[in-house]
């Protein structure tokens, strides 16, 4: 297996490998990122016959007409590989959409690429867009994969913390972080897993910091939609941000399609050609008939959004009710479908102890905040429950918990 490595004659071919150590250690390049602790917690769910709010999934499925769509797609005999950058049509709907919502102006044909779901755009822009060595800087806690994709990339991931009770990030702390080698922002908002919401006035800080230093900006907004208060405000849409900044969204937790895996990217045409070129070479392309449905479904009326976020809110307003009942203390998320909750009032100090109990106390799951730290101390006592689940299924698991820790 080490052959090749030397030239012939060198010895090197007949070394004994018993014994001596190989060239490159027999660990995947994450093995350090260890397990999923999503996996382990629905296993556990699994287990106890639990109420799983730990993975972020709805338990109902998007609207019947999109549905319907991904069936006459099938029918239709779309079974084949779409082109590389995506379907034209689902391509004009993602330029349209952009255009619509936010004013942005975008060629569906030289600014969009159509990904598998959003982890493909964040994975291959990351390795697009930095070369080893390079710092891009993340709100802390982060979604899982931006520090799994950093090492693939042989970059460097540096934490800026958001701070508790309503997780806000304070923009000095963020240009503090700033060196001569970051080379991006990996700005995410409404924020997995806190539900914060960056402030209009920090938004146009930050971007000003991306200017000032001549930053890219990666903006994973795949909780566009899912906003209760106000609307969403995409950092490309600031000036001087459109031509520096990659905006990642997808189907997937907008219309309840997480199975489907569209995703997709837009922004300057230099950028999206070379997130393109990346995920040519991961995915190549996929999802045809699902393709052809999310263009249809970025064209919903307003009223779909509307009902969807309304909802959502109401379930929110549950949730932020009832935890704070059975004695946790918690905020009202300003976005996504997820509410952080600190254990500590209940007299509990370890979220992943929590967690790893909960299933068979309660009968309930949640995920630990640790996991989503780079210090796993400084989110510790808090743990994360999604609410994206029927409001019976939520009244249910409330009264699990009001039992089993009152
Ligand atoms: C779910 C999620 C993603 C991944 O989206 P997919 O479309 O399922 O690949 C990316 N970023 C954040 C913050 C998420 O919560």
């Amino acid at each position: 297996m080490t052959g090749h490595r030397h030239p012939p004659g060198s010895g090197a071919r007949t070394a004994p490998h018993r014994g001596a150590p190989l060239p490159h250690p027999r660990r995947g390049r994450l093995a350090a990122h260890g397990h999923s602790v999503f996996a382990e917690m629905s296993a556990l769910a699994e287990q106890h016959d639990a109420i799983n709010l730990g993975q972020g999934f709805p338990d109902t499925a998007g609207p019947d007409a999109i549905v319907e769509a991904a069936v006459r797609a099938l029918r239709a005999g779309h079974h084949q590989y779409p082109p590389v950058p995506g379907l034209p049509g689902l391509r004009r709907a993602i330029a349209d959409h952009q255009r619509h919502r936010y004013g942005l102006d975008i060629d569906p044909d030289r600014e969009t690429v159509v990904t598998t779901g959003a982890s493909e755009a964040l994975a291959a822009a990351l390795l697009a867009l930095t070369t080893p060595g390079d710092e891009i800087v993340a709100l802390e806690p982060f979604y899982d994969s931006y520090a799994a994709c950093a090492t693939l990339a042989g970059a460097t991931l540096v934490p800026v913390r958001l701070h508790a009770p309503d997780f806000t990030l304070d923009t000095r702390e963020l240009a503090a972080a700033i060196t001569e080698r970051t080379r991006i922002l990996l700005l995410n908002t409404p924020h997995n897993p806190t539900g914060a919401v960056l402030a209009s006035e920090q938004l146009h800080e930050v971007a000003a910091l991306a200017r000032a230093h001549d930053l890219l900006v990666i903006s994973d907004e795949v909780y566009e939609h899912l906003v209760f208060e106000g609307t969403h405000q995409p950092i490309a849409a600031l000036p001087g941000m459109f031509e520096r900044t990659v905006t990642i969204s997808s189907a997937g937790k907008s219309f309840s399609f997480t199975g489907w895996k569209v995703g997709w990217a837009t922004g300057p045409a230099d950028l999206v050609t070379a997130v393109r070129e990346v995920k040519q070479h991961l995915s190549f392309a996929g999802g045809t008939p699902f393709q052809h449905a999310v263009a249809d479904a970025l064209r919903l009326p307003e009223e779909y959004f509307t009902a969807a976020t309304d909802s959502l809110r109401r379930r929110r307003d549950l949730m932020t009710d009832g935890l704070r009942a059975v004695g946790f203390a918690v905020r009202p998320p300003r976005g996504t479908y997820f509410i952080t909750a600190d254990i500590t009032p209940l007299g509990e100090r370890d979220g992943m102890d929590f967690c790893r109990a909960l299933p068979s106390r309660c009968g309930v799951a949640a995920i630990p905040h640790q996991v989503f730290y780079a210090d796993p101390d400084a989110g510790r006592r808090y743990v994360r429950f999604a609410f994206c689940k029927r409001e019976s299924v939520l009244h249910q698991a409330l009264e699990r918990l009001e039992k089993g820790l009152t």
